[in-house]
Parts: structure tokens; C-alpha cells; sequence
């Protein structure tokens, strides 16, 4: 409580995954939250725009989830959303010539929950499909060292042995989109992340999940009643300009309209080229604190929206290796058919620079090429209407190196935290690593105000056969020099 017997309250500057899930936890403990959002929409980098040619709320780039993102899955229940998120047992596989796979689970305790489906990919030899297995093996024993943030996974996916065609068909489609670099450039660190979390681990952990309407709109009017239900708000068109510290100590947040915000606590949950910006008008310490992180960079998502003249066959979400497409989402089905649409597709391309910089039409035209080769419905069709979103600014490069610019959410100024994906999280640029810091940030500032830190989500626990494995890698790596020549884990 503050001296006057008021609630403590708290400013949460940036309305995506981030911002929404401090603000969430504030507000349970009984802090007075104020979120401040420059956009109408909330959701930030996963939210959606209104379409001016049908009035439709559109997301600017499809998101999907997974089973392993336990602590987006609990904010959503908590704002009583998760229900919209549809998860799929089945992942669908194209390649370029034409053959299909499809990677579904058993009731099988994971790594082994995949293998039957595994043994049936028709992309890789019978010797591919052995070395591929020994290489994931590997990869689940293998305990994370700092060091893996310093080289990346291709070198140790070629150091390990496995197949160039292994990594074409599903390393590479699978890490392209959760890290958004490719093999070649991602840090190991990362990518060992998703694929042992999100794949190895357990076995509902590949499960797909996809939102059955707009993102912008699952959270937005629900958080605004969320905080308003508990004394706080959500402030969306609201841009902050400048923050700073009262004679009283308490922080205030000046924004672009002229309005002044006071609290006592400031989460700062904006991208990192942003946060720098703010925090480099508070002088010296701020420009010291946003040095910490100079160097860290993005990497660019394309967002490509094709509305065709005739209905069409297609899984909620297709991966394609070996196509600039890279991965078909059918929105038609999973928002359930829009009135006056026959076939609405998206592709996202995840780290493919060579995209991002091609002239909107030609993206298009490419896109929907593939999607009528991968397709037969669609062949022949017409490409009615087009939309390309190239989101420069999509993610933080997943590189070597990044890991150490990664800030903590603890500042060196009293009373100032930092929320967002880039954040040290232990996750990628992902909405579960966004609503990781935003919970985290928020831990940070209740236990400053005397507050209990709220209860964390339990990850998703490793099935027993994974959870041995890991063990015993964690054995053998503590080993000194057991069976000289041994190849490292
Ligand atoms: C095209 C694309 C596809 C993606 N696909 C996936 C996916 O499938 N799965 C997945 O998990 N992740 C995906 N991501 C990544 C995911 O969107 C982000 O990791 C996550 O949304 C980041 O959340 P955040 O809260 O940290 O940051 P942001 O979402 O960027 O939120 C920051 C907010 O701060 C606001 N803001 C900035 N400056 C100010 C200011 N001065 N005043 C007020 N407000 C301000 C912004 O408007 C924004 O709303 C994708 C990202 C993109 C761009």
C-alpha cells in the first residue's frame, strides 16, 4: 500500500504479449495498472489491422503456438480466451515434388510419441532417417552451455552427422520458423530450445495451436475489461514520448497527446530499438542502461495474404520445405468461412532477407504459385485479391552473440523495469518468451512494493524416457574425459 493507503500502481508502457501479461499479473496482486499502447489494437507484433477493401479485422502475419507455450496458454485462460486457440495433433508436410508427409504424435511417451510417423517420412533414406533419429537423440541429451549461444546449429547438425536432406525437410522449416533465422545462421542455443522443448521433450509439445479469430481481437477488449475489473486500464492510441522520475520518486510517463501518467512502478515492454530510444531521453544512466543492449539486431517476416475464387482444400497450417512459401495457413477454416470468400490463404516467410526486400506483386505471384502446385483445388484459380506485410522488424536476430545483449528485466534504475520478447527469457523472439518477460518484469516490481510474486505456470513436464535422456547426458557431460574420442553430446 502506498503512505496514503492507496493500492500501489504501476505504468506498463507497450501493449503486445509483453506489456498484456505484466499488466495481467499487476493487476491479480492489486497494483492499479495503467497500460499505455500507441496502437488501437493490442497485441503489438501479433495483432491485426482492420482490412479498408471488406472492413475485416485481419492479422498482419498468421502466429501460432505451441503446446510447450504453458505460460501464453495460462494468460489467455486467465483472460478467458484460450478457448479460440485450436491446437492440431497433425502437422502436415509438402515438399517440391509433390510428396506428402504428415508428422502426428501416439500416446507414446516422447522422443518416441513421433516415431511412428517419423519412420514413414517419405523426404529421407531409411540411412537418413537413422542419422536424423541419432542426431535428435543427441540433441535432447545435450545440456545448454552458455557456449551454445556462440556457434551455430548448422556447424553442430553437420558435426553431429545429420543428413543435409534431414536438414532441408524438417530441421530447417521447423527452426526457420520458431527462431526466424535459418540452420546456418541460428545459435545453437535457440534452436536447441524450440527443437527439445517444443519436439523432443514431451509429447503434446509439437501441438499446433492457431487462434479461430484475429489476434488484436482476442485480447484487446478482453484485457481493457480484465484491468478495469480490478482498478486499472488499458490506454490504447496512446503513445508515450518520454519517461522520467519525479522529485517524489514515484515515475511518470509524458505521452504524445499532452497527458502526464504518474505510478509508482514502470514497466517499459517495447521492442528494443524503441526502449533505447526512451530510455536514451533520461541522460546518462538510461543511455547507459540502452548501451547494454546496442548490438542487438532484426530480422524481417513477410506476411503474404492471397484470396483466391474458389474454395480449396487445405490442412489449418501446411509446411513446405523447400519453397520460398515455406508454410500455407488456411484461415478460411480456421476463422470459419468469411462472407463473400472462397479461399483465404497466408504464407509467412520466416528469415528469407531475399523476400523482404522483392517488390510486394512479385511476392505474391510467387506465393501463389506454390499454393496452387501444392494444392490441386487450386488449380487454374484466380488470384482475386492480394496483401503483403513485410514486417522488417519481426523478431530479434536469433544469432550468435545475441544472447548476451539480452537484458535483465531488473534495471540499475529504481523502480524502472524492462518486459519483451528480447529480454533474457530463455526463449526466442516467441509470444511465450514475450508473456515470460512481461510475468517476470512484474514478479520484479511486486516484490520491490512488498508484494507476493504471483504462481508460475509449471512448464510442460518431460515424459520419462526424454527426462532419462536428458539425465544421462547430463551425466555423461559431467564426465571427464570418459572414452576418449567419444563424440561430445
Ligand atoms: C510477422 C510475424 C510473425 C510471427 N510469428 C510468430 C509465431 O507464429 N509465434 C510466436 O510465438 N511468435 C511469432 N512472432 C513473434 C511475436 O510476435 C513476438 O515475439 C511477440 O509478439 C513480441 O511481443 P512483445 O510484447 O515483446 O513486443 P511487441 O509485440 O512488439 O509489443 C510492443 C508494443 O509496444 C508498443 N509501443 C512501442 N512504442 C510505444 C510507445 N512509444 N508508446 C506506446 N506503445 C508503444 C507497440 O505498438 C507494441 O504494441 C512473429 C512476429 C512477427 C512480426
Amino acid at each position: 500500500m502506498a503512505e496514503d493507503g492507496a493500492a500501489p500502481s504501476a505504468l506498463v508502457v507497450g501493449g503486445g504479449f509483453a506489456g498484456v501479461a505484466a499488466a495481467v499479473a499487476l493487476a491479480d496482486q492489486g497494483v492499479r495498472v495503467t497500460l499505455l499502447e500507441r496502437r488501437r489494437m493490442l497485441g503489438g507484433r501479433a495483432s491485426s489491422f482492420v482490412d479498408a477493401a471488406t472492413g475485416l479485422t485481419q492479422d498482419a502475419c498468421q502466429h501460432c503456438t505451441l503446446g510447450c507455450c504453458t505460460q501464453l496458454a495460462s494468460l489467455l485462460e486467465a483472460l478467458g480466451v484460450h478457448r479460440h486457440i485450436r491446437y492440431h495433433d497433425t502437422i502436415a508436410f509438402r515438399d517440391i515434388r509433390g510428396r506428402r508427409w504428415d508428422l502426428h504424435g501416439t500416446r507414446a511417451p516422447a522422443p518416441f510419441h513421433a516415431a511412428r510417423s517419423f519412420l514413414a517420412m517419405p523426404f529421407l533414406s531409411a540411412n537418413e532417417r537413422a542419422a536424423t533419429a541419432r542426431t535428435l537423440l543427441s540433441l535432447l541429451m545435450r545440456p545448454q552451455t552458455a557456449s551454445d549461444y556462440d556457434t551455430t546449429l548448422g556447424s553442430w547438425l553437420r558435426s553431429h552427422g545429420s543428413p543435409e536432406r534431414a536438414i532441408e525437410a524438417f530441421i530447417g522449416p521447423v527452426v526457420a520458423s520458431a527462431c526466424n533465422e535459418t540452420v546456418d545462421d541460428v545459435a545453437l542455443g535457440f534452436a536447441h530450445k524450440v527443437l527439445r522443448d517444443g519436439f523432443l521433450a514431451a509429447r503434446t509439445a509439437f501441438h499446433l495451436g492457431i487462434a479461430d479469430r484475429p489476434m488484436g481481437e482476442l485480447l484487446t477488449a478482453p484485457v481493457q475489461t480484465y484491468l478495469a475489473a480490478r482498478g486499472g486500464a488499458a490506454q490504447t492510441g496512446c503513445t508515450l514520448r518520454r519517461i522520467g522520475c519525479t522529485p517524489a520518486g514515484a515515475w511518470a510517463a509524458d505521452t504524445a497527446d499532452g497527458r502526464r501518467f504518474v505510478a509508482d512502478r514502470l514497466i517499459l515492454a517495447v521492442p528494443f530499438d524503441q526502449a533505447a530510444r526512451i530510455c536514451a531521453g533520461m541522460g546518462d544512466a538510461g543511455q547507459d542502461l540502452a548501451a547494454s543492449w546496442e548490438g542487438l539486431r532484426w530480422s524481417p517476416i513477410v506476411g503474404v495474404h492471397l484470396w483466391f475464387d474458389r474454395p480449396v482444400e487445405c490442412p489449418p497450417a501446411l509446411a513446405l520445405p523447400g519453397s520460398a512459401s515455406q508454410w500455407l495457413f488456411h484461415k478460411s477454416s480456421s476463422f470459419g468461412r468469411m462472407p463473400g470468400e472462397a479461399a483465404y490463404l497466408t504464407a509467412a516467410v520466416s528469415a528469407d532477407r531475399r523476400m523482404a526486400d522483392l517488390p510486394a506483386p512479385d511476392v505474391a505471384a510467387l506465393v501463389a504459385d506454390e499454393a496452387r502446385e501444392a494444392l490441386p483445388g487450386l488449380q487454374g484459380a484466380r488470384l482475386c485479391r492480394f496483401r503483403v506485410v513485410k514486417e522488417h522488424k519481426a523478431t530479434f536476430a536469433a544469432l550468435p552473440g545475441a544472447e548476451r545483449l539480452r537484458p535483465s528485466r531488473r534495471t540499475p534504475l529504481p523502480g524502472l523495469y524492462l518486459a519483451g520478447d528480447w529480454t533474457r527469457t530463455g526463449w526466442p523472439s516467441t509470444m511465450e518468451g514475450a508473456v515470460r518477460s512481461g510475468a517476470m518484469a512484474a514478479a520484479e516490481a511486486l516484490a520491490d512494493l512488498g508484494l507476493p510474486r504471483p504462481a508460475v505456470p509449471p512448464d510442460l513436464a518431460a515424459d520419462w524416457p526424454a527426462r532419462a535422456a536428458m539425465r544421462l547426458g547430463s551425466l555423461l557431460a559431467r564426465l571427464p574425459h570418459l572414452g576418449s574420442g567419444r563424440r561430445s553430446i
